[in-house]
């Protein structure tokens, strides 16, 4: 089964208290998408690049399987992205944003990513979302991402994105803002009346809530316990294609609250490799072994 993904496909400037590095390999849609291909062997991206973006890069992308023929490619300036982590890494200052080739960008998808069964609106305009919602024609399962920039300028698209999906996933900070209330179940409840079926709050290193329609559908995961975190930039991209891509490898176009329960564990597990290094540069060699023995560690660290 196959995944549609499309998003941000960035050069990221990012600063850490250890180092900082340059037009590194960045965005939500490329971040997702090799988080997905690490369980799923169908993958496609759909986003734009601009004449300066690295071959290296696009190389990458191709080695590990990413189908790219929505990746549009323009004459323009890439997407960039600037940020610089504090002391705790939990705190992130973006220091500037490029929009460049995304400002009147339209998402168009090719045949075999419209047909996808999954599909991943990863952050990007609530207007991008909608335009790829659009297009879409054999997803039955549809999950999206979205950030505080849109809650604050663009609240009303953003509700129409959240009446057609079927999950969202988003950070803890933004669901407060969002929601209204500081309570994070109280804004759960609050996220899910505007019309997904799922919500996921995701907790950075306290791990993710994730809330279904009845009551009594709640999950609490943690966060794998990294002893050192180089770069969290991505780790809600990789968390959300994780999950994706978990869930197509098994079939799982109309998911469960168990099946989710199953996917959020296996994105957060995903979420815990981006952290350690920066950029893709971990999760591009992270191994089927080494997922089976974080997600073996979870459940002993976390059972009672
Ligand atoms: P995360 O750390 O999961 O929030 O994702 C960080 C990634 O989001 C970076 O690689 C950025 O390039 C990308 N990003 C930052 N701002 C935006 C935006 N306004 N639209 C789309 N992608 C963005």
């Amino acid at each position: 089964m196959s995944v549609m993904i499309a998003g941000s496909v960035a050069l990221d400037h990012v600063k850490t208290p250890h180092d900082s590095q340059q037009n590194l390999l960045g965005g939500s849609a490329s971040y997702a998408a090799l988080a997905a291909g690490l369980f799923c062997d169908e993958v496609h991206l759909v986003g734009i690049i601009g004449h300066d973006f690295p071959h290296a890069h696009l190389s990458l992308l191709e080695s590990k399987g990413i189908r790219l023929e929505g990746l549009e490619r323009s004459s323009g300036a890439s997407f960039t992205w600037s940020g610089e982590y504090h002391n705790d890494m939990n705190s992130r200052t973006t220091h500037s944003v490029g929009i460049n080739v995304l400002e009147n960008w339209v998402p168009k998808l090719p045949a075999a990513a419209a047909a996808a069964k999954i599909a991943v609106l990863a952050n990007m305009s609530p207007d991008n979302q909608i335009q790829t919602l659009d297009q879409l024609q054999g997803a039955s399962f549809v999950a999206a991402d979205t950030m505080d920039l849109w809650i604050n300028i663009a609240q009303a698209r953003l509700n129409e994105v959240l009446k057609r999906v079927d999950l969202l996933v988003i950070n803890d900070g933004e669901a407060r803002e969002f929601a209204g209330t500081g309570n994070l179940i109280e804004a759960g409840r609050r996220l899910l009346a505007k019309g997904p079926r799922y919500v996921v709050i995701k907790r950075g290193e306290h791990g993710s809530y994730l809330f279904g329609e009845r009551p009594e559908q709640f999950f609490a995961c943690s966060a794998y316990p990294l002893e050192s975190v180089f770069d969290p930039t991505g780790a809600g991209d990789s968390f959300l294609g994780g999950m994706a891509g978990w869930l197509a490898a098994r079939g799982l176009h109309q998911p469960t609250f168990a099946d989710l329960r199953q996917a959020v564990v296996h994105g957060s597990v995903t979420a815990s490799f981006t952290c350690e290094a920066f950029s893709t540069h971990r999760l591009q060699r992270v191994t089927a072994a080494e997922i089976a023995a974080r997600l073996g560690e979870l459940q002993a660290y976390t059972r009672f």
